[in-house]
């Protein structure tokens, strides 16, 4: 694999990105190549849009990148990362980098279709949704987090919209633009528990609008059940949302993720072939 090589201070004008697509020269692709619909989504450094591969007629979310704009705001490395670390990974819920090509302006990356969009959607939607839900889709996230962990990577940004859903409305885990890769010698990465959580469980366990006493409070792990908490749940909450990482369920030193996985709130989750189930109903 190559990388975006930026150099270093002189002014955007005169900077140049030289990038390797993944897929071999012959290979490449090209804009032309694709028919591009609508917009699924924006990001700060990209816009998502619908490709249809007119040779094959897939479907794919194509993640455009203005070379100019990642420039200015001197990301080519975050670009890269998000690229490298996207490229090494294969499992069924995490989004799947298939291949990245450019043109003169752009820089393309092209993944997996999750058709169901942003878990955050059905939140909003639907509220909190019921335990049947919450538990399975807390399972696959686990599953994709051990996955991720068990490669040295930390997302780091894991919250209902970069969670997404594919067409089956399994877990489609998105945005490794602030991921990292640990190096071999460091332990095991601390969980963002908490973002973690509410996603899970639906239900925010700390609501302030003011960004600042939020995170104060999470540091000092203030926070409250609501009311309609579900009873099994909260104990793995309270065992996950532990100020010290060694005392965490999920830890290294508290056994790993088999602890976790054979928490009494999991119970009835079978968790070798949970990509092969069927959802059940959002409610
Ligand atoms: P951010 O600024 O939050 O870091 P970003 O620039 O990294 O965002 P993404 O989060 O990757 O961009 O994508 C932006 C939005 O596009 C997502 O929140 C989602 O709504 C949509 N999107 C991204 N990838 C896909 C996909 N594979 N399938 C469907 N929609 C997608």
């Amino acid at each position: 694999l190559s990388s975006i090589i930026l150099c270093s201070s002189p002014p955007p004008s005169m900077v140049r990105i030289t990038w390797t697509p993944i897929s071999s020269p012959k290979l490449g692709k090209q804009p032309e190549d694709f028919k591009f619909g609508r917009i699924l989504g924006e990001g700060s450094y990209s816009t998502v849009v619908l490709a249809r591969e007119q040779a094959t007629g897939k479907e794919y979310a194509m993640k455009i990148l203005e070379k100019m704009h990642i420039r200015k705001e001197n990301k080519a490395h975050c670009v890269t990362r998000e690229r490298d670390i996207m490229s090494s990974l294969d499992h069924p819920f995490i989004v799947k980098l298939y291949f990245t090509f450019q043109d003169v302006k752009r820089l393309y990356f092209g993944i997996s279709y999750a058709r169901n969009g942003e878990l955050l959607k059905y939140i909003r939607k639907i509220g909190s949704f019921d335990e049947t839900c919450t538990r399975f889709y807390s399972a696959e996230i686990v599953c994709a987090l051990q996955y991720l962990h068990s490669k040295g990577i930390i997302h780091r940004d894991l919250k209902p919209e970069n969670i997404l859903l594919n067409e089956d409305m399994h877990i489609q885990i998105t945005d490794f633009g602030t991921a990292k890769q640990l190096s071999s010698d460091s332990t095991q990465s601390n969980l963002t528990h908490i973002t973690k959580y509410s996603t899970l469980v639906c239900l925010p366990l700390i609501v302030l609008r003011n960004d600042y006493l939020k995170f104060q409070k999470i540091i000092k792990l203030e926070y409250e059940f609501p009311d309609k908490f579900f009873p099994n749940a909260k104990d793995l909450v309270e065992q996950l949302l532990c100020l010290d990482p060694s005392n965490r369920l999920g830890c290294e030193e508290m056994g790993g993720y088999n602890p976790l996985r054979a928490h009494f709130f999991f119970e009835a989750v079978t968790w070798e072939n949970l990509h092969l189930q069927t959802p059940p109903k959002l409610t």
